[in-house]
């Protein structure tokens, strides 16, 4: 009996430990992503992102990130279009940071019914649920959330078409020397997918793939991260090009032979709240090793 309390009480104060900060939930970053989607069709300069924004805004208010815009006018081959990079930051006291982000844009698709559930949807609704958590973790690097505008090209990707928003936050913050103090920057696209498998990306920092696929092990997580490896242009490139320790998780695999990626088909149906969970665990705990 003794002892049966002994370990009750000790798993109450593990329990009280792993509860004292709110956890992600997977089933808020579904929701929250669902409300984004609920919008339509939400490319750069449109109605639809205008309420997007105002959401992120208000989210990243409500939870006491500092909130910033990094506004800009990109060249399209549609023409100008206005972009904006919206940005959360927590402060701490190394003078260091860890930065997650993530597109909160949708592919303009003229002609078909693109609401990009998983492709923008799923970013937005993840990093708006680590919003609500990563105030509470313990921490002394500064915390940015950066939600990039202009990811998608318009019409086919090319080095100058696409990733706008991203390109423009790294020069920027190349120039002002944010870039030299980040040390380490996590960058999430399309994994909210179902049928989870995030892409051991080879573009990405050898260090930071080590600690995520270590971390996830860990958690029992492990076969959402299988040892297939791609190298993909995605948000992280302009960072990784200026020597930032830079990594992507992203489940490049949607639907059978890819067929649901930029198509009507990329829907709320194929996500899991289970999915996201998966995500949020591994790098919430990846955060707390990171500001240990
Ligand atoms: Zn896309």
């Amino acid at each position: 009996m003794h002892r049966h309390q002994t370990l009750a009480a000790f798993f109450a104060m593990l329990l009280a430990g792993s509860c004292s900060a709110a956890d992600f939930s997977g089933q808020r970053a579904l929701e929250a992503t669902r409300k984004a989607v609920a919008l339509g069709q939400r490319p750069p300069g449109s109605a639809a992102i205008a309420r997007l924004q105002a959401m992120i805004r208000a989210e990243l208010k409500a939870h006491g990130w500092a909130v910033s815009e990094d506004v800009f006018t990109a060249r399209t081959p549609v023409g100008q279009v206005t972009m904006r990079n919206i940005i959360g930051k927590l402060a701490g006291s190394s003078g260091r940071s860890v930065v997650f982000s993530g597109h909160y844009d949708t592919k303009a698709i003229p002609g078909v019914n693109f609401v990009g559930a998983n492709d923008g949807g799923a970013s937005t609704g993840w990093l708006l649920e680590m919003a609500r958590v990563l105030p509470g973790f313990p921490r002394k690097d500064d915390v940015y959330l950066v939600f990039f505008d202009g990811e998608e090209a318009f019409g086919d990707w090319s080095d100058t078409n696409g990733i706008y928003g991203s390109r423009h936050l790294a020069a920027k913050w190349n120039s002002d020397g944010t870039l030299l103090r980040i040390k380490a920057l996590f960058n999430v696209d399309m994994i909210g997918d179902k049928d989870l498998k995030i892409v051991e990306e080879l573009n990405s920092s050898a260090s930071l793939r080590r600690l995520v696929r270590a971390t996830a092990n860990d958690l029992g997580y492990g076969k959402y991260f299988p040892e297939f490896g791609g190298a993909i242009e995605d948000d992280h490139m302009p960072f990784v090009r200026l020597g930032v320790n830079a990594m992507d998780l992203i489940d490049f695999d949607y639907g059978p032979g890819h067929a649901w990626w930029h198509t009507a088909q990329d829907t709320m149906d194929k996500l899991s709240a289970h999915s996201f969970q998966v995500v949020g665990d591994v790098m919430s705990a990846v955060f707390q090793r990171l500001e240990k």
